[in-house]
């Protein structure tokens, strides 16, 4: 569904990101794990339209999207939920929603809306509160909300877990389960690398702007290079896998 060859981005210095090529089937999770500033942010934004790629291609079901704008992305089928979440703190529950779905021309924003609330009952409990008032697990649910809310074929996270209760991150990983099972294709990336894998299908390690292993997930969990990359790059135990 999605796939990423010879990618290359940044921010006008030197590229970021150096010849990413990765690859997302229909229906399938794909977990990128790296520590702090290995470049996923980079990678996802860029995936999203929000950074020009300086070369490289990135299509979607066939047709490249690389270089678009953001609303054209989303258009063709591709919703970034973003890392730290960015909820319109002053706008209530049911705005934010519905800014989702401001590129939708197909007239279904009050039908995904209202499977939205089915599938986050506190989001409708709370749809006319301001965004900025939500716990921090809220808010994650209603950036996930809004990003459903443009109908996406396929979703990516940037860092679902960050800042979240290990509950509270085991709640929003099995929603992601859930909505995979629905057939959305997920690409996540995520500092927690024991969660992401242990949700996707394939993994790839990102350090440096680079891919430097890349394998299905169970395999890449269980495998001593990937603890050593982890441990030598961040040399933190939340990277232990
Ligand atoms: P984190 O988990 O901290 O978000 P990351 O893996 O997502 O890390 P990026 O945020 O993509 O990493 O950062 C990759 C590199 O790009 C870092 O060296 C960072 O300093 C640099 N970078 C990120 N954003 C910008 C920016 N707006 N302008 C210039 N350099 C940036």
């Amino acid at each position: 569904m999605l796939e990423i060859s010879g990618l290359c981005s940044g921010y006008g210095g030197p590229d970021v990101l150096d010849d990413i090529s990765l690859r997302v089937q229909a229906g399938e999770i794909v977990a990128v794990v790296g520590a702090n500033g290995a470049g996923k942010t980079t990678l996802l934004n860029t995936i999203a339209g929000l950074i020009k790629p300086s070369a490289g291609t990135i299509s979607l079901s066939g047709t490249e999207i690389g270089g678009r704008p953001a609303e054209r992305v989303v258009r063709a089928g591709l919703s970034l939920v973003p890392e730290g979440r960015q909820v319109i703190a002053p706008l209530s529950v049911e705005d934010n929603l519905l800014v989702g779905a401001y590129s939708r021309r197909d007239g279904g924003a009050r039908v995904t809306l209202a499977e939205v609330y089915d599938r986050f009952p506190r989001l409708r409990e709370r749809s006319h509160q301001p965004a900025g008032l939500l716990s921090g697990g809220e808010q994650q649910m209603l950036a996930i909300g809004r990003a459903l809310m443009a109908a996406p074929r396929a979703l990516l996270l940037d860092e679902p877990s960050m800042g979240l209760a290990p509950l509270v991150v085991t709640e929003i990983f099995a929603l992601l389960s859930d909505l995979n099972k629905l057939g959305l294709a997920i690409l996540l990336v995520e500092q927690n690398a024991r969660k992401a894998l242990a949700l996707a299908a394939r993994g790839y390690v990102i350090e440096g702007g680079r891919i430097v292993l890349q394998g299905p997930a169970g395999e890449l969990a269980n495998s001593p290079a990937v603890v050593e990359a982890y441990l030598g790059a961040a040399g933190s135990r939340e990277f232990a896998v």
